[in-house]
């Protein structure tokens, strides 16, 4: 007897036609910005955060060890 159908993972569904909502303003967000920080003493491990384009609220940041596209 198997059990696999509780060990099941959540599945990953692509949405593009569902907004994200930012969770500081409830807005429907069809883009998030994102802008370019500098950290670290020698300008390596450049940083960025995404922003909701509407109150301006950081949604979340993340690091990169490459030049950011454009
Ligand atoms: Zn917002």
């Amino acid at each position: 007897m198997s059990t696999q159908s509780t060990t099941k993972p959540l599945s990953s569904v692509r949405r593009d036609d569902v907004q994200p909502i930012c969770p500081h303003c409830e807005a429907e967000l069809s883009e998030i910005h994102t802008r370019k920080i500098n950290r670290g003493p020698f300008g390596i491990g450049r940083g960025f955060v995404f922003f909701c384009p509407h109150c301006r609220k950081v949604l979340g940041q993340g690091t990169q060890w490459y030049p950011f596209p454009g």
